[in-house]
């Protein structure tokens, strides 16, 4: 554990540090950061009536749009030359959301980072290859800085130019790997393709994240990478990657929360209202030690739920994988769908690889939703494209009897279904226009 102490803190302990800081976060947004004040004002609420995290449902929801209307500085509670660092989200849903950090900040940022990849199985003494991208995008200076304040040797290969990666895997033997799940399937299956074998590499750990993904994802990455694959989850608006981190050797149990950072708490899609714990809602989180532009009761838009783990190493709750964003569900003739979910029934399919997309149009005025997946042999043989048919409906049948939802299916030949390039993947192809 790379803080025991903060990391096994007893529940009340945390409760009490969580409370305090908070409040040192409402008197900070409340005098510096005239958003909140509104905020406050407009809800008729003083700042000292939140006297801690139990109070935190009297004080309303910041949503990305607050961060758009206050673009791109108006959030900060720091005046400018306390900033050192500036980020922006990859916009994968629109325009950039930009936040900034004060020493402080990164300061926090590289511990809970260096916390997220001790969880994952790092240690002290071995080499990260970080293929998260360097830029404005978090994923690639946070775990930088994350690991450099662990003591690892820093591989800053960034995303993308996927040759580059492979030379670097073989030739530099770095015991972890860092990048989202998509790539880590682009690069598992290049290895394949390549003839380069587990043995070839060093490889571990695999410490993966930026977008949902499933043991179906992990199953594959692990056979073809011959590592043990964590889950590390973060969003820019709340700090970067390492907001919480699944531990490697309580993997499928969920990821733990930082909390003595970051309070979640899972609310209500529809109605905000607050859900216990085991309960799927919306994550919402508030950041406890955040200078340069902390944020109350932010409304990530992730789907999943929150629960204490008394067998866990650490005290700290976890949340489940994300199932989604909000606003990726599908409305599929009245059913709910994410995309997460398909991709958990392919799991056992050992014949299919875990590339896939789901196609949705529309005909007239009914949506459809088309699952192409491909076969995971790089050629079909004859025996195997006579059961492709059997193989389909079977699928078929199963996500009817799982999601309730009536989807053709498609098993296509290798390499035909788009892969990450090095980034987040998004494995929704929406035709609707
Ligand atoms: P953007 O919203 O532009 O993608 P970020 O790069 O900050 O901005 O990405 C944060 C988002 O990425 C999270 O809100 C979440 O939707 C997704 N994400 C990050 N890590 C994970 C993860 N481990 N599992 C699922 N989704 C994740």
């Amino acid at each position: 554990m790379f803080n025991p102490e903060i990391e096994q803190l007893p529940f009340e302990k945390l409760r009490r540090l969580q409370n305090e800081r908070l409040m040192e976060t409402i008197s900070r947004v409340y005098e510096n950061v005239p958003f909140y004040k509104e905020v406050f004002d407009k809800a008729g609420l003083k700042p000292g009536e939140i006297k801690g995290v139990q109070d935190l449902h009297r004080i309303p929801f910041t949503k990305k749009s607050d961060l758009r209307d206050n673009y791109p500085f108006a959030l900060f509670a720091e005046p400018m030359e306390k900033i050192l660092r500036i980020h922006a989200s990859s916009g994968t849903t629109g325009k950039p959301t930009v936040v900034g950090y004060n020493k402080s900040d990164l300061d926090v940022f590289d511990e809970v980072v260096a916390r997220s990849l001790v969880c994952a199985g790092a240690k002290k003494g071995m080499k990260l290859h970080n293929a998260y991208g360097y830029g404005l995008f978090t994923g690639g200076l946070g775990m930088h800085g994350g690991a450099t304040r662990l003591g690892m040797s820093v591989i800053p290969v960034s995303g993308g130019m996927t040759d580059r990666q492979l030379l670097l895997l073989q030739d530099f033997q770095p015991e972890v790997i860092c990048c989202t799940p998509s790539y880590a399937l682009t690069l598992g299956e290049e290895f394949k393709k390549r003839g380069i074998e587990i043995e070839d590499l060093n490889l571990k750990y695999a410490v993966l994240g930026a977008e949902p993904w499933t043991e179906t994802v992990r199953k594959e990455v692990e056979k073809r990478m011959g590592v043990v694959a964590t889950n590390i989850y973060g969003l820019s608006e709340i700090m970067g990657p390492g907001v919480s981190q699944e531990d490697f050797e309580e993997r499928g149990t969920g990821s733990y929360v930082w909390e003595d950072h970051f309070f979640p708490e899972i609310v209500d899609k529809d109605t905000g209202e607050p859900l216990p714990n085991g309960k799927e809602g919306v994550l919402v989180f508030t950041t406890l030690t955040k200078q340069a532009m902390p944020l109350l009761r932010y409304w990530t838009n992730d789907i999943c739920s929150l629960n204490y783990d008394p067998d866990g190493k650490r005290t700290h709750i976890k949340m489940s994988t994300i199932r989604g964003r909000a606003d990726d569900m599908l409305i599929i003739r009245g059913v709910n769908l994410f995309h997460t979910q398909v991709e958990v029934l392919l799991e056992d399919h050992d014949e299919l690889s875990a590339n896939y997309q789901l196609i949705v149009t529309r005909e007239s005025t009914m949506d459809q939703v088309k699952l192409e997946v491909e076969v995971a042999n790089s050629r079909i043989d004859n025996q195997k494209n006579e059961s492709i048919p059997d193989l389909q409906a079977a699928l078929s049948r199963k996500i009817k009897n799982n999601i309730g939802l009536t989807m053709e299916v498609e098993i296509k030949d290798p390499e035909t279904i788009p892969r990450s390039e090095g980034g987040k993947l998004s494995r929704i192809n929406d035709k609707r226009g």
